[in-house]
C-alpha cells in the first residue's frame, strides 16, 4: 500500500525589529519602517516621527504610503518647500491601520507635531519614541510613557553624564544673560535649530522680557505654521525691520560665522553645551536627558528594549545594569544591506 503523504503547512509569525537604512518592524507579510533614513528605502509604509531634517528622507519616497501628523507634514514642506504625496495624516490618538498593525502617534514632547508610535501587532506592542522630551516647554508637553512589549527608544543623550538643569533655570539664565548684554550694548544673537529651538526661544523672550525679537526668514517661515494653530510668536523678520539697541536676533545655527555683525554677543542652545560650560552656551534640548530616558523605559515596562541614534551602546548598558532589562542598539538584519 502506497503511503498517504500529507503537507502540513504551518504558518508560523514572528517579531522582527531591525535597521535597514532605518527601523523596520514586521510580523509576518506586514511590514513598516519608522523613520527611514533615505528616500532610496523600499518599504511601502513609512511611517516619520517629526519634522527635523534627519527623520524625514521618507517624505521623499514618491512611491511609499506616508503617514504622519499634520504638524510634521506642514513644517516640512514650509522649511523643505516640496509637496507631500501619497500621505495619510494622523492625529494623536488617532489609530490606523496597515494590514495586520493598527498603529497609533502620541505626542512626544520633541517639537511641535512630534510623534511617538505605539504600533498594536499579533505578537505584541512595540512603541518607537522618535525624539522625545519628557519634560513641558513653553510650546510643547512631556512624552507620556505609553506600555507596551519591545520599545525602541532614541538615545541622543543616554549617556549618564547628560542630566540637564530645569527648564525654569535654563529660561532663567538665558533672560539674565540676554538682559546683561543689552546693558553691554551688544547684541544678543541665538544660533539655533529653525524648528523647535527657535520658537521656544521667542517665546521665552515673549513672555519674560520687553524686548523686540528680529529673525532670520527661514524662521519668519516656520512661524507661520505655529501661528496657524494659534500659537503666537512676536517676532519680525530681519527682511522687513530694522536692528536697533534693544532687540534679540534669533538665526538658524547653520548661518553661524556668516552674517556677525558687529555688537554681535552670541548664544547655542542645545543639550550638547553641558560639556562646554560656557557663558553663552545654554542646555536648551528637545530631548530627554539620561535620567529621564532611563525614567520612560522604566514607566513602559518593556520586556525587550532597543536602543538608536546617539548613545546606544551606553543607553543599553545602562538598562541592563540599573533596570534588568534585555537592551541591546538595534542592528542591521543578518545580510541586509546597511
Ligand atoms: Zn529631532
Amino acid at each position: 500500500m502506497i503511503p498517504r503523504v500529507t503537507l502540513r503547512l504551518v504558518k508560523t509569525s514572528s517579531l522582527e525589529v531591525f535597521w535597514d537604512e532605518g527601523i523596520v518592524v514586521r510580523v509576518g507579510e506586514t511590514v513598516v519602517c519608522l523613520d527611514p533614513q533615505t528616500s532610496e528605502t523600499r518599504y511601502t509604509h513609512v511611517f516619520i516621527s517629526h519634522a527635523h531634517k534627519d527623520h524625514t528622507a521618507g517624505f521623499l519616497i514618491w512611491k511609499s504610503k506616508k503617514y504622519a501628523t499634520s504638524s510634521t507634514v506642514d513644517l516640512f514642506e514650509a522649511t523643505s518647500k516640496r509637496k507631500v504625496s501619497n500621505l495619510r495624516r494622523i492625529a494623536y490618538g488617532e489609530k490606523v491601520k496597515v494590514k495586520d498593525f493598527e498603529v497609533t502617534a502620541h505626542d512626544s514632547g520633541h517639537i511641535l507635531g512630534s510623534a511617538m508610535f505605539e504600533l498594536d501587532t499579533p505578537e505584541g506592542v512595540v512603541v518607537y519614541t522618535g525624539d522625545i522630551n519628557c519634560v513641558n516647554t513653553l510650546i510643547t508637553s512631556a512624552a507620556n510613557p505609553v506600555e507596551c512589549d519591545v520599545l525602541i527608544i532614541e538615545s541622543t543623550y543616554g549617556s549618564p553624564g547628560y542630566v540637564f538643569p530645569s527648564r525654569e533655570e535654563i529660561y532663567r539664565n538665558m533672560v539674565k544673560w540676554v538682559v546683561k548684554k543689552i546693558h553691554e550694548n551688544r547684541v544678543p544673537t541665538f544660533y539655533v535649530y529653525s524648528v523647535g529651538k527657535a520658537q521656544e526661544i521667542i517665546k521665552m523672550l515673549n513672555e519674560f522680557t520687553e524686548v523686540e525679537v528680529l529673525i532670520h526668514p527661514t524662521i519668519a517661515r516656520i512661524n507661520k505654521i505655529y501661528d496657524n494653530l494659534n500659537i503666537k510668536l512676536e517676532a519680525n523678520s530681519l527682511i522687513s525691520a530694522q536692528k536697533n539697541d534693544r532687540c534679540v536676533i534669533v538665526y538658524p545655527h547653520y548661518t553661524f560665522g556668516s552674517i556677525k555683525s558687529k555688537n554681535e554677543a552670541s548664544a547655542i542652545a542645545t543639550g550638547w553645551s553641558l560639556r562646554l560650560k560656557k557663558e553663552n552656551a545654554f542646555p536648551l534640548s528637545g530631548h530627554a536627558d539620561f535620567k529621564q530616558l532611563l525614567r520612560f523605559v522604566e514607566e513602559t515596562k518593556p520586556k525587550k528594549v532597543f536602543t538608536c541614534f546617539g548613545s546606544t551602546i551606553r543607553l543599553a548598558k545602562q538598562i541592563q545594569r540599573k533596570l534588568n532589562i534585555e537592551a541591546k542598539p538595534i542592528q542591521n538584519k543578518t545580510g541586509m544591506k546597511h
